[in-house]
């Protein structure tokens, strides 16, 4: 037995030291990369079900790494947030959404938001409300220009706690959003309880509404189940005329995805806004 436990201890510990020294790496760069200005945003519009009036963007995070190249967010989004960078990371996200937010403020577009994805980290860390006020008022924007996308995860660590600090966030007047609706363990739960504005139904289930009469029920079901709410819905991940035709139909209140447009970089978006009609 103990020559098997060595023969595995062997095996292993070359790929766990490999694996904390990428982890180190990676980190540093995060670091470095934030304070040399490498993070930058894109933003994705969003529009209505009939293409017409474009109503937001979601701020979507991006890194260009010196020593990395380009980064996705899924591959340094959840080492941000074990390493407890993405505080600092987000507050830069928050600040920059804000200017953007500002900028369409000053083009009179001050009623096209701009939604920010936080991660629960940021939520549970102490002074995120007081971030959020300053950064709005430091941009002089109206709160109700932002919206803030949670995802159900927030609720794993307390769901108290995670109600108390979105309540103050709500107070403040910010718009706070569901994002990935549907795929988490407990929406229904909650779903009542919390001070939400918005429900974005996630790409998983907007992928077979063509193929798959089931799905397609399930997606009419969650529509119907948050206007019954009061709630604004949000189809993500909308890729053909198919889709949005059937969400059209639904009643979906707003699209995002690449049947409009790819996230777009800050100066294509401010291009976008000043050639559409929006509001
Ligand atoms: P998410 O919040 O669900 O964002 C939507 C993702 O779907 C984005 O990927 C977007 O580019 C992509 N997408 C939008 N429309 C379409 C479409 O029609 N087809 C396809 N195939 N994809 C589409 P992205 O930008 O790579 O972001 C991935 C995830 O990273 C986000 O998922 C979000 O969870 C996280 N993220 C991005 N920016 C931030 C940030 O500033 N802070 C935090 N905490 N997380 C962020
Ligand atoms: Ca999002
Ligand atoms: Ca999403
Ligand atoms: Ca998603």
């Amino acid at each position: 037995a103990k020559k098997a436990g060595k023969a595995c201890w062997r095996f292993y510990e070359p790929v766990l030291l490999q694996e904390t020294n990428e982890k180190m790496v990676l980190t540093n760069g995060l670091r470095r990369g934030l304070e040399r200005g490498e993070f930058l945003l894109n933003y994705q519009p969003q529009y209505d079900a009939a293409g017409k009036r474009l109503i937001g963007f979601e701020a979507l995070l991006r890194w260009n790494s010196a020593e990395h190249g380009f980064m996705p967010p899924d591959r340094f989004i959840p080492l941000a947030e074990q390493t407890g960078l993405i505080i600092p990371i987000g507050e830069w996200v928050f600040k920059e959404a804000c200017l953007f937010a500002r900028r369409l403020a000053d083009m009179g577009k001050a009623a096209i938001h701009v939604a920010v994805n936080i991660s629960p980290r940021q939520l549970v860390a102490d002074g995120f409300v007081a971030t959020v006020r300053s950064c709005i008022e430091a941009a002089g924007i109206s709160p109700g220009q932002i919206e803030i996308e949670i995802t159900e995860s927030i609720f794993i660590e307390s769901v108290e706690d995670a109600i108390f600090k979105l309540s103050q966030l709500r107070e403040l007047g910010v718009v706070l959003s569901l994002d990935d609706f549907g795929t988490g363990y407990s929406s229904l739960t909650y779903l009542k309880s919390l001070p939400v504005g918005v429900l974005k139904i996630d790409k998983s289930f907007i992928d077979e509404i063509v193929s798959d009469q089931a799905q397609l029920h399930v997606v009419g079901a969650m529509i119907n189940l948050g206007h019954n709410l009061g709630l604004s819905l949000v189809a993500e991940g909308v890729e053909t005329e198919k889709q949005l035709k059937i969400l059209s139909e639904y009643r979906c209140d707003r699209i995002q995805g690449y049947v409009f447009s790819k996230p777009l970089a800050a100066e294509a978006a401010i291009r976008l806004v000043t050639d559409s009609a929006s509001g």
